[in-house]
């Protein structure tokens, strides 16, 4: 008998999906002792990237790595400033600080809860180098707006689509129009590996060869480092692993976008505000977010019938205790503020039935008040 609580995203089952191939492939990369490099790493590199129709492409170990070792070979320096979103994971300006870049960051839009392109002009000082847009919860930014601010002022593009594996916009995956992006792997990520994994995806093959040594302790040979990179290499396992979910995102990302539809649907019409796509995008729903005005009320009701909420997130980085000597302050980004205090994600994944969804939303609507 299955479990009957319903969990935000439901490993198990997935697992399950292709629980025989997997374990066999696990036992094939013990016999041949592929742990780190090898054939699995480099097929699930050609796979993934051409896929995207990318042609520079490296996996690395997660997807905070992914994004400090981009930034390392864009050359950017300590002092250096990237624009971003104060409304994301903490590792989007944890990858900047390793390296001493610092995060400035812009409001959101209250419907996509992407970074506000009318709002990052301002932000630009002489000491901006790049944005760092989020497709936070797979909703792709409005890159045209960031592109045009982009080439204006000189900056790189450098995507956080650790939530937004093959969302499109303008018909093209995000990733592959910018000067790079990184991806995650991370387990409960749209497409997840059996613990940390990233990938990396270059604009130029100048940049591709900087990424590839940086992850790889500035190697040129087995025994020959021209520069001082690093350990942050994708696990064999992981990769192979990877590789045989990589034949089901596709179809997973229909039944999230599916669910997210129904979900829609349903709380738009009993007045609920949720996430929206922006123009010219088709997201792919990482996080299904619904604004709430009870929101410990809705989520304990959520417990006590044992469906798994989350809230992503709840301290927006500028008011993260960590980031105090970046000198922000509360009511400095009130969208993005308001948001953090109202949203709520409930459960999505390939692999919620839609009794469950029915399920979970009944139980919502008995409780939640926009
Ligand atoms: C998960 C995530 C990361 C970090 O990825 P890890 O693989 O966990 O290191 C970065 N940015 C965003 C938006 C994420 O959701």
């Amino acid at each position: 008998m299955e479990n009957r609580s319903i969990p935000l995203v439901n490993l198990e089952r997935q697992f399950r999906k292709h629980k025989s191939e997997i374990l066999s492939v696990i036992e094939k990369v013990f016999e041949e002792g592929s742990f780190i490099q090898g054939p699995h790493l480099k097929n699930f590199e050609e796979h993934f990237s051409s896929m995207h129709e990318a042609r520079y492409a490296s996996g690395c170990s997660n997807g905070t790595s992914a994004l400090q070792v981009l930034l390392q070979a864009h050359e950017l320096k300590p002092g250096d400033e990237i624009i971003t979103t104060p409304h994301t994971f903490f590792a989007t300006a944890e990858s900047m600080l390793q390296i001493g870049v610092v995060p400035k960051f812009v409001d959101i839009h209250p419907k996509t809860y992407c970074i506000a392109p009318d709002l990052i002009e301002k932000a630009i000082t002489p000491k901006t180098r790049a944005i760092v847009p989020v497709h936070i919860y797979g909703i792709p930014c409005d890159m045209n707006a960031i592109f045009k601010i982009a080439k204006k002022h000189n900056l790189l593009v450098i995507e956080d689509c650790a939530q937004a594996h093959f969302a499109t916009y303008e018909n093209q995956f995000v990733g592959t129009r910018s000067d790079g992006a990184a991806f995650s792997f991370y387990p409960g990520k749209n497409l997840g590996a059996a613990g940390d994994a990233g990938f990396v995806f270059s604009p130029s093959a100048e940049v591709h060869h900087r990424v590839r040594k940086q992850i790889d302790h500035g190697r040129v040979d087995k025994y020959r480092h021209d520069s001082v990179g690093s350990n942050h290499r994708m696990d064999g396992i992981q990769a192979a692993v990877l590789n045989i979910k990589l034949k089901s995102i596709l179809q997973w990302t229909e039944q999230r976008r599916r669910h997210a539809l129904l979900y829609s649907e349903r709380l738009k019409s009993r007045g609920f505000t949720v996430a929206q796509a922006t123009p010219g995008s088709n997201p792919v729903w990482h996080l299904f977010v619904v604004e709430v005005s009870n929101r410990e009320q809705v989520l304990s009701h959520m417990k006590s019938r044992d469906i798994q909420c989350g809230i992503h997130y709840p301290i927006p980085l500028h008011l993260q205790p960590a980031l105090q000597f970046l000198n922000y302050s509360k009511g400095d980004f009130p969208v993005c503020e308001r948001a953090s205090d109202r949203i709520m994600s409930l459960p999505i994944c390939g692999e919620l039935t839609d009794g469950e969804r029915e399920q979970i939303m009944d139980c919502f609507l008995e409780k939640a008040i926009p």
